[in-house]
């Protein structure tokens, strides 16, 4: 099968901004904590009467529940005294995505779908692996993207996920693993992040940003900037502040070497191009040998996998601190694609590691449950009827 090409390029209209976004549930009742900046909590609290003086320490002790101890009720909060407790649990609540099911792959990969307000629903999959553990979360329900090879952009956008609803899949996730306070081992289940499940996080930025500060805080969860991968498929005006208000490490979602290819793969990128994109990059804060941009390649049978697309690539990031994750495509029903075949995927990954890149091939983790990259998809919202090459 070839791919299918868009016979012309449409035209540049607004339809290219993100969808106008369904909000969650007006909370008008009592305000969720989880998903709080730290100091947004502590004004929470004096809205609820605690005192000036004691909001400081108040606010950790809830911080620690919530983050060090998974509590997921005021009950459990043993250090505060009752009456407090009975005031909390009438002002906030503490909820969390709730999981409707959980699939585990012959080889460990998990993964559920979380129903969130409004009865939506994504899907979040940790990966285990000898040396670490990641979750792939999700930032939004759907997308506003349409790639063509990728089964969540034949979901329309939902809504954007609030900061509760993406820090809420690792707590549920950290439920699941029995990953909370100290495991016997000394070790954790989930030791990584990527942003790397269904949506555009960079169209999500705000609560995006908000929820990897929780993840990040060193009184919480506590994990390290460079534990956490941010995946874009090339919103190029939000690149740098991700460097800069979130600092975590940075994949783009490149996928093909000409203008061409990708306008027909990947269509944001006929708002923002190849060069510009590559020029975010450069200007990425803090990238170093150390913290390497990862660019995202999928393997597509004859579209984007000959010699001269290795070679092609190598040109167009020389001088970026860099690695190339080559991610076999992954299949799902009804998509216009194959996986390249293997000695070609090996070939490409020479060409690449000749030129001084490391260019792991990713293995397709959870296929038999289609939790592999690229085909989550919830039951949420309508399909497009208009695909490939529609930009949205
Ligand atoms: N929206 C963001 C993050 C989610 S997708 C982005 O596009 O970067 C995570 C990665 O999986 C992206 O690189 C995406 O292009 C890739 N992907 C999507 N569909 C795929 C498929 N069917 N097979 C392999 N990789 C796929
Ligand atoms: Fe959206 Fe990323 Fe899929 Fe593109 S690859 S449709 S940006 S989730």
């Amino acid at each position: 099968m070839t791919a299918p090409i868009a016979a012309s390029r449409p035209p540049e209209t607004a339809a290219l901004r993100p969808d106008p976004v369904a909000l969650p549930r007006d909370p008008g009742g009592p305000a969720n904590l989880i998903g709080m900046p730290r100091d947004a909590l502590a004004r929470a609290l004096a809205g609820a009467g605690v005192p000036a003086g004691q909001l400081r320490m108040r606010a950790g002790q809830i911080w620690h529940w919530l983050y060090v101890r998974g509590a997921g009720d005021f009950a459990e909060m043993t250090n505060l005294a009752k009456p407090l407790r009975a005031r909390l649990a009438e002002c906030f609540r503490l909820d969390r995505p709730r999981v409707v099911t959980r699939q585990i792959s012959a080889d460990g990969t998990r993964k559920y779908l979380m129903r969130i307000d409004g009865g939506h629903e994504v899907e979040t999959v940790y990966i285990p692996d000898e040396d670490r553990g990641t979750l792939c979360i999700s930032s939004q329900v759907g997308c506003t993207l349409t790639c063509s090879f990728c089964h969540t952009g034949t979901q329309r956008l939902v809504r954007n996920l609030t900061a509760a609803e993406i820090v809420g899949q690792i707590l549920v996730a950290r439920d699941d693993l029995q990953d909370w306070g100290h495991r016997p081992d000394g070790r954790r289940r989930i030791t990584n992040i990527v942003l790397m499940g269904m949506g555009e996080p960079l169209y999500n930025f705000e609560a995006v940003r908000d929820a990897m500060r929780i993840a990040m805080d060193g009184e919480g969860i506590s994990l390290s900037r460079r534990r956490i991968t941010l995946s874009t498929s090339g919103v190029v005006p939000m690149i740098a502040r991700a460097g800069e208000e979130i600092g975590c490490l940075l994949a783009i979602s490149l996928h093909a070497t000409t203008d061409e290819v990708r306008d027909r793969l990947v269509p944001i990128n006929r708002k923002w191009n190849i060069a510009q994109l590559i020029e975010a990059c450069r200007s990425y804060p803090r990238l170093s040998n150390a913290e390497r941009i990862t660019f995202e390649y999928v393997m597509l049978k004859g579209v984007n996998d000959s010699d001269e697309d290795a070679r092609r690539l190598v040109r167009l990031i020389a001088g970026i601190p860099a690695k190339i994750n080559l991610i076999p495509f992954n299949p799902w029903p009804g998509a216009p694609y194959q996986r390249s075949d293997w000695d070609r995927i090996e070939a490409f990954a020479e060409i690449v590691n000749r030129a001084g890149y490391a260019s792991p091939v990713r293995t397709p983790r959870g296929e038999d449950i289609m939790a592999a990259c690229g085909q989550l998809k919830s039951a949420s919202g309508r399909t497009r009827r208009s695909r490939p090459g529609q930009v949205s």
